[in-house]
This record gives structure tokens, sequence and C-alpha cells, in this order.
């Protein structure tokens, strides 16, 4: 049987693009590893832009998510900052016109609100099936994989892969550039309320951020291998010492640390996002640096332009058209701006201030101080960061 779109992965993204396309009357099927009812990564919190927001309010999520205790924590500014040297900017939601410039959401919320959403609009989504392969031949794509054991099958006009990875298709090449550095992540909690102030702090071992979440901080520390280990094992109190001494007094004072944990950080991505009857999206597609929270956010927005996209075709009666060469074409070139935007700004904001270069503090203050400054360039900048680059 050839479906019209089979999604690899009912991840945030992959049921972001199902969701989109469950008023059309396409034949959409999603696979996912995880078994029904479970969720996986179910430890972390997604950074998500006013943007994204918009699209799981059209989607109809957005308010199961919001009233799921301690699940969502508006950002209402952005304190940007150097570590020894001048500089400061501060972005405020309330310029914006907007109530939060972004929020800091729970994954497993999110994805239950997706994964509930899914089954009242009875959108076919096959658990416990893992893909470990995706080809196209004579003109459709054809995805393998295993379910208990047995070897199952799907063909498709156009096979969307957001299993955050991208391993299962092999004739898209990816480039990985490896940082060299760690991130250390741990919840902090300050005797002071947050108020939904976040912090950027740029220092000469690597970029800083403190975002509110709930009744505490989400710490994200960049650092070399050898000393976020040490970090780790440190006793709390010390830990926190050590916060201070590198973070500087502008937050704080640190009262409380719990779920210190590390991973490596990597920048990867697709060098195309479409192949034959192919396309791939969210972190199949670029897995940035979490320096500027924007990955995931990029990941929506692929989802809901390929599922306009589609509505398109579909709408032109055209599904021949899906996974062709020139709706590919078309698709990756309404991404392109965007994808490159994220991808460079978030790698060029390391190169800039994330080097341990005394050379670049001057730069550094001086561009925090003109985003400050130039009430234009901030707001170019912010709704940017809002919204994406179209
Ligand atoms: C260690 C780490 C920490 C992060 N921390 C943050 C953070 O603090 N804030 C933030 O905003 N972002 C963070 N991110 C990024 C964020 O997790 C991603 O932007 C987001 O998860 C992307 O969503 P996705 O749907 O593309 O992929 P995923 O969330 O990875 O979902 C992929 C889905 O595909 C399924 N799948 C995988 N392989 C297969 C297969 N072969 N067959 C079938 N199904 C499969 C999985 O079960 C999963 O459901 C982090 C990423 C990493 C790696």
């Amino acid at each position: 049987m050839l479906h019209d779109l089979v999604i690899v992965g009912a991840g945030p993204v992959g049921t972001t693009l199902a969701l989109a396309l469950s008023d059309s009357d396409l034949d959409v099927v999603t696979l996912d590893a995880r078994p029904a009812g479970s969720i996986s990564r179910s430890d972390r919190s997604l950074a998500l832009s006013h943007g994204a927001r918009l699209v799981f309010e059209r989607l109809g999520v957005w308010s199961e998510v919001a009233a799921t205790p301690g699940a969502v924590t508006p950002i209402t500014d952005i304190d940007i900052s150097q570590r020894g040297g001048f500089g400061r900017a501060r972005l405020h939601a309330r310029d914006q016109g907007v109530d939060a410039l972004g929020y800091v959401v729970s994954y497993r919320a999110l994805q239950h609100a997706l994964d509930s959403a899914l089954g009242r609009a009875s959108m076919s989504v096959e658990h416990g099936v893992g893909v470990t392969r995706v080809s196209a031949t004579g003109g459709s794509a054809h995805v393998v994989g295993e379910r208990d054991g047995a070897a199952v099958e799907w063909s498709a006009r156009l096979a969307a892969v957001a299993d955050g990875g991208g391993d299962v298709v092999d004739y898209i090449a990816r480039r990985k550039y490896d940082y060299r550095q760690v991130a250390l992540v741990a919840k902090v909690w300050s005797s002071e309320p947050h108020g939904g102030l976040a912090f950027e702090r740029f220092t000469d071992e690597g970029p800083m951020a403190l975002l509110p979440e709930e009744d505490h901080y989400g710490l994200v520390w960049t650092t070399s291998p050898e000393s976020a280990s040490a970090l780790v094992a440190l006793p709390d109190q010390t830990f926190l010492a050590a916060l201070t001494q590198r973070f500087g007094p502008c937050a704080g004072p640190w009262i409380r640390v719990a779920d210190r944990r590390t991973f490596p950080l990597t920048l990867e991505f697709a060098r195309r996002v479409v192949g034959e009857r192919t396309v791939l999206l969210g972190n199949a597609a670029q897995a940035l640096h979490p320096v500027a929270g924007q990955g995931f956010n990029l990941g929506v927005r692929d989802a809901y332009e390929l599922a306009q996209e589609l509505l398109a075709a579909s709408m032109a009666a055209d599904r021949d058209h899906f996974g062709a060469h020139s709706f590919l074409a078309a698709y990756s070139r309404r991404r392109a701006a965007d994808r490159w935007a994220g991808i460079a700004f978030t790698h060029g904001v390391l190169g800039i201030f994330g080097a341990d270069v005394s050379l670049l503090r001057w730069p550094r203050g001086l561009a925090l101080t003109l985003l400050d400054a130039l009430p234009p360039v901030k707001r170019m900048f912010t709704r940017a960061m809002l919204y994406g680059v179209h």
C-alpha cells in the first residue's frame, strides 16, 4: 500500500507535523520506537519561543501543556552579559508587545499533550517500531524497521524523518562539529524568586545560561570535559560557591543544587534537508549547541512549514507532487534562510562570544552595548528570536 506520508519519529517535531495534517484527508502513518504511552527523553526541558507557542496554540495543544502544573515557565526578560568585560543587553517581552519572550517547557508534558491530541484526531501512530532504514526507489520512499523482532515495511510518496538523529538515512551527508566542550546542566535554587528573568553570560570558558523553571533555574555551564567532571564531583555547597565565583553576583545567591549531568557539545547538521522522496526535520536535520536555545524552535518551524506545503499540494489535488523533486526543492528553499541563520547564528555566537580570547572582549562588549542602545537593532534581534528568519 502506498501512503501519502510516513513520519519516522513521533517526538515533538514528528507529532507536530502529523497534527498539523490532522484536518486533511491525507493518508499519514507515524512510527516510533517508544512503546505506546511511554515518553523518551522525559527528563529534558525545552526552550520554546513565542512563535513556537503560537504553532502549538493553532494545533490545540498549548492549553493542555499550560494547564499542567509546573510544565510551563514564561521567560519575560533576558539579561546578556560577559564576564570580565563591559557591555550588557536586556531584552524585554513588553518591548515586543508579547507576554513572554519564550518559555521553558517540560518535554514530558508537551509530548503528552501532542500524543493525546493525535489520539483525539484518530491519526495513525504505530509504536514499538524501530526503523532501521529509509530509502527511495521507483518514485516512492521505503521505510524498513522491526517490531517485536519481526521485519516491517511501509511505502509512501514521501518519508519525513524526525528521529532526532537522521541515522536511518544514509544518502544525505551530515556534518559534525565537535566543540570539545561539555554542557554541565543542573537545577539550582536561589533565595530570590527568578521573576521570569533568564541570563546568558559569556565567559572565557564558554557561555553559561540560567533559565527560569518552576521554582528554580535550569543551569547550562559550558566548560572543558575535565573541569565538568571535577564540578560534578564537588559537594553541593562547594559547587554553588564555584557557580557564584564564575557567574558573578548578578544572579543568586544560591542555596541548593540538584540533578547535575553533563553531555558533549556538538553542532550536527545535514548538508541538505531533502533527498529523493525524503525530508529531514527537527534534530535529524540540525542539532544545535544549546547556547541560544534555538534548536527546538527551528524543528517546530520545519514541521509546520512542511505541513503547509503538503496541505497546499493536497488542495491542488496533486498528491503525486508530494515528494517529487520540485516539491522538495520548494520546501528546501522555503526553509533555507531560517535554518542557515539558526546554524550560523549559534555557531557564530560561539566563535565571537564563546572563544577564550581576551582580544574579543572589546568587540563583544561593543556588540552588547549596541544591541542594548539601538532600539531598531534590538527589535530586529528579538523578533528573529521569537519568530525565526523569513
Ligand atoms: C542531551 C540533550 C539535551 C538537550 N537539552 C535541551 C534543553 O535543555 N533545551 C532545549 O530546548 N533543547 C534541548 N535539547 C534539544 C531538544 O531535545 C531537541 O531540539 C528536540 O528533542 C528535537 O525534537 P525531535 O522531535 O526532532 O527529536 P527527539 O525529541 O529526539 O524525538 C525523536 C523521536 O524519534 C523516535 N526515534 C528515534 N529513533 C527512532 C527509530 N530508529 N525508529 C523509530 N523511532 C525512532 C524517538 O523515540 C523519539 O520519540 C537537548 C538535546 C540533547 C541531545
